[in-house]
């Protein structure tokens, strides 16, 4: 039973904020993903496979929902440069839903050419698709807040792409998220020099997403909403480093107001842990590299402070995101603990700190020095790192050295946090999952040559089978 019910939120800010669109028509609808645990959140899990293509492929209104797409108007600085000429180019949002705590949106990916395509031929690749797919997927499994792939469809075009053998297949994809309000969004209205549309869409958000602020009088709102997206953002960003991901394109408008990760292009999966990883090869300076993330949400945080003192000139920009560096660390701590399954026994503030930065500092430097698997040093060092565990890991012999003693006596400082995720059948292989960028081409390669989706829909069973042990909080 869901509890999910259609509605229109977005013409709460009226047609300032974006343009109704027609979706492209495709020759083909060839079902390649559909999310069932996602489609029942939002009551649409009995949808027969016609019914699910002409709403997903074909983008037929769904009940009581919005009666056409919108593509929504947005600016960003891309690489830190402005660019007031973005906005949904190859996508729009097609449904909204109530649940009891939020509002949950529906928004495409490939879905045809918008007032805001420029250049570009609004679609999507198959490949776009199926990368994405693999990432909220394996996101979602590790605990990061993460938009979901909701439904992919394979069009039966075929697109020239100067990054992938052209021709080569297209796609679109829906997915499920909470908003689509970019910091983007609000740096377009500062741009245009709209505050009022700026006092709107803070109380659209408020309303939504942040309805603790409610009662608020409207400066202090405005300074409270900026704080909350900040410590939002700040978990976001420690959920990507516990997690090994490089989100590649940290432009201001691919993050949202509600601190979850998405629209996922050249992201990567660290294969070692390199803070200079750089995940797209069109970012020459490694400016979005593994180990800047942090700086550049906080670096995006202050264009959406700045967006929002247009409105609000007395807003102090720079006080409301000190904490930022504070809650980062927290949840880089908290999330640690999680991935690895333990608990810090101490009892003062001081102690408990002292332990768990010296949890981070000697599992970073063990794992900078050896050059070891990423997530497989995380998977073998859950519950504390159980010997029998590391014994029939790839990296056992690593685990016999000097170099891992010191954060061997670290580990056994804290205890393990839940028997239960101890005993999990995912901990009892020996092997962890990821995706790095090997095993994902390697899964593409029979798609591509054999239209043979077994290997691929195999990996996301396996990447479903410990759904729920990283869940945080
Ligand atoms: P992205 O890098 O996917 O976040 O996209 C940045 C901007 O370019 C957004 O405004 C997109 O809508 C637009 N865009 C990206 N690819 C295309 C495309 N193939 N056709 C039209 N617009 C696109
Ligand atoms: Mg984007």
């Amino acid at each position: 039973m869901s509890n999910a019910t259609p509605s229109t939120a977005i013409y709460e800010l009226g047609s300032d904020f974006y343009d109704e669109v027609l979706p492209a028509q495709f020759p083909q609808a060839i079902l390649r993903y559909r999310n069932q645990a996602a489609a029942q959140e939002v009551d649409l899990g009995e949808l027969t496979a016609p019914a699910w293509a002409e709403h997903f492929c074909h983008f037929k209104a769904l009940p009581d929902n919005l009666k056409m797409p919108v593509a929504l108007r947005y600016h960003g600085h891309q690489f830190q440069s402005y660019n007031p000429d973005l906005g949904d180019g190859r996508g729009f949002l097609f449904a909204q839903f109530q649940t009891p705590h939020r509002l949950l949106d529906l928004g495409t990916k490939g879905s045809g050419r918008t007032p805001w395509s420029r250049s570009g031929d609004g679609r999507l690749t198959l490949k776009g698709a199926f990368r994405e797919i693999l990432a909220t997927e394996l996101l979602e499994s590790y605990g990061v807040p993460t938009s979901r792939t909701f439904s992919v469809f394979e069009t039966g075009e075929s697109l020239e792409r100067h990054d992938e053998p052209s021709p080569t297949r297209a796609a679109v994809l829906v997915r499920l998220n909470h908003s689509h309000v970019r910091f983007g969004t609000f740096q377009r209205l500062a741009f245009l020099k709209q505050p009022d549309n700026i006092r709107k869409l803070i109380r659209y958000c408020v309303c939504h997403f942040y309805p603790e602020l409610a009662n608020l009088p409207d400066a202090e709102q405005a300074a409270r909403f900026l704080q909350a997206v900040s410590q939002k953002t700040a978990a976001l960003a420690a959920a990507w480093m516990m997690a090994g991901f490089v989100h590649g394109v940290l432009n201001t408008d691919n993050m949202n107001i509600t601190g979850e990760s998405f629209d996922y292009g050249p992201y990567r999966f660290l294969p070692t842990y390199d803070p200079q990883f750089t995940a797209a090869y069109f970012d020459r300076s490694g400016l979005y590299c593994f180990g800047r993330q942090p700086y550049s949400v906080l670096w995006n945080l202050h264009q959406l402070g700045a967006a929002l003192a247009s409105a609000y000139p007395d807003l102090p920009v720079a006080e409301l995101l000190e904490d930022f560096s504070a809650d980062f660390s927290f949840e880089v701590h908290q999330r640690l603990l999680k991935r690895l399954n333990l608990r810090n026994p101490l009892q003062d503030p001081a102690g408990i700190q002292t332990l768990n930065a010296d949890l981070v500092a000697n599992l970073f430097n063990y794992m900078i020095a050896e050059k070891v698997s990423f997530e497989q040093t995380f998977f073998d060092l859950h519950s504390g790192g159980i010997e029998s565990r590391l014994q029939r890991s790839p990296l056992k012999d690593f685990y016999k050295q000097n170099s891992f003693a010191k954060l061997k006596s670290t580990l056994e400082s804290f205890e393990i946090a839940d028997a239960r995720h101890a005993q999990h059948p995912y901990f009892q292989q020996s092997k962890a999952c990821t995706v790095i960028i090997d095993e994902l081409e390697s899964l593409w390669q029979p798609i591509a040559e054999n239209d043979d989706w077994a290997a691929f829909e195999r990996k996301l069973a396996e990447i479903r089978s410990f759904r729920g042990v990283y869940n945080y909080p």
